[in-house]
């Protein structure tokens, strides 16, 4: 989750009566604490999850039986879904079973969250929308601010708005739930139209892909954005949202495979495509105009079916065909460069990793590189200067225009 995206979460909790708040930001002492219990094979986001509810059991006043985490679960291959019981395993050792672990997942419908999952989802796909397009404001004014900070207080700010509005008890899960979110968002719109920019000043689009956790945890990939920003380039990093469409995409998918094309449970992921799209609709409608040249595509399959001739999506799964079809989708909008954020060990990187080289060679040279993450210090500054310098010689000669704001 997001820094943002979480706030959002935390915020529809407090709607629905939950008093919930945000884990602690990772640091040092979340490594330590992930260090006692892992034994080194967990990848990155295990340790960051689980070192940083650790560290909640060292707050003043902790109260075990007071406490619940929320650590939603899913099925696969992939090691997130372990990171629940794998939770309560060290809780447990640690002399703290009454602390409940909170695990909902697709698989089960959500029982988990009990009464309030029907609630609980549609606040939480507000939140996600609201708190992608917050970031991706964040991402096209900050390399363009004239006041240093000013971006970054505008982002902050937003998100307080946006929060508030998710949080404030008005209006019950509904039609005028869904619009004062709508509204609260042009607010923010306008607070971040009042950064001081210069958006004359050209920059290097830099498309970032990767696994969803680190790609968008700042702790976990040592802010590389920020730091990308400090060589003249502007991120164009893959959003949340994208995840949802494509398990939309997948469920659509297996139940053709399964003969049920035309059954009850297909009509029931068209309704709830529909459905999100149109509230998808209603919130972003404020913020027309905001990305250009950075659009989103109009769906996931636009994507699928980029990365097919590298990652058939009815064979390979997950992040790795996602990562590999925005990158193609990003080259086609004029970006100059891809960066892939991976956790060290996680497959999705190892993958995408051997495709990158053939899928540079097929789009004029493109420079796509991978950068790995295991929670020790690496000289991301020297990498990201070598990768630069491949960005501005690929800007010089590359043939795909981009549409900058104020150029369109
Ligand atoms: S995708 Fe990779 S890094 Fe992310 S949770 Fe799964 S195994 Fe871990």
């Amino acid at each position: 989750m997001s820094y943002g995206g979480a706030r959002a979460f935390t915020s529809a909790f407090r709607h629905l009566g939950v008093d919930a708040y945000v884990s602690p930001d990772g640091d040092e002492r979340t490594y330590e604490l992930a260090g006692k219990h892992t034994s080194g094979d967990e990848c990155l986001p295990e340790r960051v999850t689980i070192g940083n509810f650790l560290k909640v059991t060292e707050f003043p006043g902790f109260v075990p039986e007071k406490t619940a985490f929320f650590m939603p679960t899913a099925g696969g291959p992939c090691r997130f879904g372990q990171y629940s019981s794998f939770l309560k395993h060290v809780l447990g050792d640690l002399g703290y079973e009454d602390i409940m672990v909170v695990a909902p997942s697709s698989a089960d419908g959500y029982e988990g969250l009990g009464d309030m999952a029907g609630s609980m989802l549609r606040l939480g796909w507000w939140g996600l929308i609201g708190t992608d397009v917050l970031r991706k404001m964040l991402h096209i004014y900050r390399p363009h601010e004239t006041v240093p900070g000013a971006a970054d207080a505008a982002h902050e700010q937003a998100l307080e708005i946006f929060c508030g509005a998710m949080e404030d008890k008005r209006y019950p899960v509904g039609r005028k739930k869904l619009h004062e979110l709508a509204g609260a968002l042009e607010e923010c719109r306008d607070l971040f139209r009042q950064v001081p920019v210069d958006f004359s000043r050209e920059t290097m689009l830099v498309g970032v892909v990767g696994e969803i956790f680190c790609r968008l945890s700042t702790f976990s990939n040592e802010d590389l954005i920020r730091k990308l920003e400090a060589f003249g380039a502007q991120a164009w990093l893959s959003d949340i949202t994208e995840w949802v469409w494509y398990t939309n995409e997948e469920q659509d998918k297996n139940l053709k495979m399964r003969g049920k094309g035309l059954s009850m449970e297909m009509l029931g992921v068209k309704l709830k495509k529909h459905v999100q799209h149109g509230h998808e609709q209603v919130l972003l409608a404020p913020l027309k105009g905001e990305f250009v040249g950075m659009e989103e595509p109009h769906s996931v399959r636009e994507v699928l079916d980029l990365a097919y001739p590298y990652l058939p999506y009815h064979g390979a799964l997950g992040e790795m065909v996602l990562s590999v079809g925005k990158s193609i989708y990003m080259y086609n909008k004029g970006a100059d460069g891809i960066i892939d954020i991976s956790p060290f060990t996680c497959m999705n990187g190892i993958v995408t990793e051997s495709i990158y080289p053939k899928v540079s060679k097929d789009h004029e040279g493109l420079p796509m590189r991978t950068f790995y993450f295991d929670g020790t210090q690496i000289d991301l500054d020297n990498d990201l200067g070598i990768f630069m310098e491949l960005v501005r010689n690929y800007h010089r000669k590359k043939t795909k225009r981009r549409i900058r704001r104020g150029t369109a």
